[in-house]
């Protein structure tokens, strides 16, 4: 059979859609395959009431990275959404990121000074010199009482393992500051694609030929031989036929309801920090976009552990993981034709600017060999 494309693309996320749109603007041809009926991945939004809901988990792009940031302008005009999520802690409510609202609302402490000081009394019985886990890391960081109502909660429904055991690196995502901002990301630019992801992502693939519907799997052998490359953002476990065994991932589950009422809960995300809620979160979507409309899209976040068949979310970055995975990097590296990219096709916790970095660096090297 001849070859008709340069690349074949498995996944149409935000990974497989820069990569088309780079080769394609180099003159290169491509094919997109994705399993799913629609495109753009676990960023796919959709319509509902005229609002946008993020159906795969609420999205908030945010990035210090200008070249990035110019890079999805390019494809979409952003709003100004910042992120503030607040905690409810058993009715307790407390802003996030941990800032002056958390630690006057916490303690009553009013300056800086002050938070200081009793974090530091409250770290100072457990103080480690090199947190070794999650929760030894938030205790240095923020102190007990704050771990234990807005924390170890919610870091245990969310990953399904105790805070123990978990790498302390992702506690590492949140600031803790001393200013009173609730600004949930240090990144200096941030915002929401007005008129949705779906459509960003459509922009960035126009002109390629996209198939929906389809199980790479099923008929890889024909796939590979209609194309030189082969980019595959799917789980790279998955590709090796779990030859070493399986990566674990956690999985999301949303309950999405239409409520016959203007507004929810007055903001777009709310923590239920407590470990008795059996939901992480509640995201109302017309937030994002500052949406005015008479009905709301409220949907509540259960996180589970993944199973073979479900949908996979967040790669599992414990030390058995990552070992497992550093094998199939190894095998990846022996498959010449083929590209592993993305936060499936590397297991990496990557968020989407982070995504498209790695896209358009990989993109440059491969186009330049
Ligand atoms: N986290 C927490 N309490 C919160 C929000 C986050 O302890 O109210 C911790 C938790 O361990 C979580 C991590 O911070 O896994 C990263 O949270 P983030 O909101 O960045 O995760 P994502 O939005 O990617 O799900």
């Amino acid at each position: 059979m001849n070859k008709k494309y340069d690349f074949l693309i498995v996944g149409a996320g935000l990974y497989g859609a820069v990569f088309a749109h780079e080769v394609r603007k180099a003159g290169k041809t491509c094919l997109i395959i994705d399993k799913r009926g629609h495109v753009a991945g676990n960023i796919y939004s959709e319509r509902i009431e005229d609002i946008q809901v993020h159906k795969y988990g609420a999205h908030i792009f945010h990035t210090n990275n200008k070249e990035v940031w110019q890079y999805v302008n390019q494809f979409a005009e952003f709003n100004r959404y910042t992120n503030s999520p607040v905690a409810n802690y058993n009715g307790e409510i407390y802003n996030l990121p941990f800032n002056m609202n958390t630690f006057n609302k916490m303690w009553g402490v009013i300056t800086p000074d002050e938070a200081k000081k009793k974090i530091e009394q409250q770290r100072n019985e457990s103080f480690v010199e090199n947190p070794r886990n999650l929760e030894e890391q938030a205790i240095n960081l923020v102190g007990v009482d704050i771990y234990e109502k807005l924390i170890r909660g919610y870091t245990e429904k969310q990953w399904g393992r105790p805070c123990n055991e978990l790498p302390a690196f992702i506690i590492r995502r949140l600031p803790v500051r001393f200013t009173y901002d609730n600004n949930y990301f240090n990144a200096k630019y941030q915002g929401i694609p007005v008129g949705g992801y779906t459509r960003m992502l459509e922009k960035m693939i126009e002109g390629i030929e996209v198939k929906l519907n389809v199980d790479y799997f099923e008929d890889k052998e024909r796939w590979d031989s209609t194309a030189d490359k082969v980019v595959y953002t799917g789980p790279i476990d998955a590709y090796f036929n779990y030859k070493f065994g399986i990566l674990e991932y956690r999985s999301v589950r949303f309950e999405t309801e239409v409520l016959d009422m203007e507004n929810f809960q007055g903001n777009a995300v709310v923590n239920y920090t407590d470990s008795e809620t059996p939901y992480t979160r509640i995201i109302e979507h017309k937030h994002f976009e500052f949406g005015t409309q008479p009905k709301t899209v409220v949907s509540r976040e259960y996180s589970a552990e993944w199973q073979l068949g479900d949908e996979p979310y967040y790669p599992v970055n414990d030390e058995k993981n990552s070992s497992l995975y550093e094998k199939y990097r190894v095998a990846a590296e022996a498959e010449n034709k083929v590209i592993f990219g993305g936060r499936l096709g590397e297991y990496k916790y990557y968020d989407m600017d982070k995504v498209i970095e790695v896209a358009l660096q990989k993109v440059k090297e491969v186009l330049s060999k």
